[in-house]
């Protein structure tokens, strides 16, 4: 079984059908074993001697939402936002990217899992419908809005990453945003839209980015993605025609490389940089190197 894309695999047990039941959140909430990660939307903390391992402060907190992540090792789990701005008894923040390189996959899961839950609480105090302000119900897997009766759930966003592939000349085509570091390229992303599938979204992208055709998206594999609220959904495409350019202004560049090229890069060598070793894009090439990718 492949390790987990970085970010998945919290491995909770997330007590779905328990969560909405007010006493037994009450009771999670008084398990003198229970115990919060504590997070913002910029990092979370962590114990500077032990970087790899999430803080895990004690779970009540009076006047702040606990957000119940799941049952760990049969303890109750939550995780609640930073009462100052400091994660205080010495704890330092770190943000994902540099966390999640510390720590093993379920720790990498629970701080992005918490991480994804808290920025969305963040930003929903309000009722999308009618503007009204939200309470927290169902242990924070829910606000509800109390003038209008509306629910809102936490989001997730889906996006698509896809590598398109053209086996006829062994080469993929990446493209790069003016923002990243120089030489880096990366697989093509976008968001998916309403109304159209994801093999739809695949098409539409890589069209609307790089001007040319595939055809056969094939799934590869899925990365939580909380920055702030992307769902990564991995694809390889067939080339199906056209001359690569970059199109529509988020890319400034966009171009085949070829497997030598891609090999190099992935030792380090050469001009090119690929993506960080925590994103999907990055898995996606090494899948590709390694021919064990769909399509
Ligand atoms: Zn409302």
């Amino acid at each position: 079984v492949p390790e987990p894309n970085a970010f998945a695999g919290a491995g909770l047990d997330r007590a779905g059908p328990r969560r909405s039941d007010p006493q037994w959140v009450a009771a999670a909430l008084a398990d003198p074993d229970a115990r919060a990660v504590v997070a913002t939307p910029e990092g979370v903390a962590v114990d500077p001697a032990e970087p790899g391992r999430l803080l895990r402060a004690p779970a009540h907190a009076p006047g702040i939402d606990s957000i119940l992540l799941g049952m760990e090792h049969g303890h109750p789990l939550f995780a609640r936002a930073l009462r100052n701005g400091k994660p205080g008894g010495g704890a330092i923040l770190l943000n994902l990217r540099e966390f999640a390189p510390e720590a093993d996959v379920p720790e990498a899961g629970i701080a992005a899992y918490a991480t994804a839950m808290l920025t969305w609480h963040a930003h929903h105090g309000h009722c999308a419908r009618c503007g009204a302000p939200t309470r927290v119900v169902d242990a924070g897997h829910a606000r509800r809005c109390d003038a209008c009766g509306a629910m809102h759930h936490p989001r997730t966003d889906p996006v698509v990453i896809m590598l398109v592939l053209d086996p006829e000349r062994d080469r993929v085509l990446l493209g790069r945003q003016a923002s990243w570091p120089a030489g880096r390229f990366s697989a093509l992303a976008g968001f998916v839209e309403p109304g159209e599938t994801l093999e739809e979204a695949v098409a539409r992208e890589v069209a609307e980015e790089a001007g040319v055709r595939v055809r056969d998206a094939r799934y590869a594999s899925s990365q939580p993605w909380p920055f702030p609220a992307s769902l990564m959904l991995g694809f390889t495409a067939t080339y199906d025609g056209g001359d690569p350019e970059a199109r529509d202004g988020e890319l400034e560049a966009v171009r085949w490389l070829s497997r030598a090229e891609v090999e190099a890069a992935a030792r380090d060598e050469g001009e090119i940089l690929l993506p960080p070793r925590l994103a999907i894009a990055r898995r996606l090439l090494d899948g590709w190197l390694a021919g064990d990718l769909p399509g």
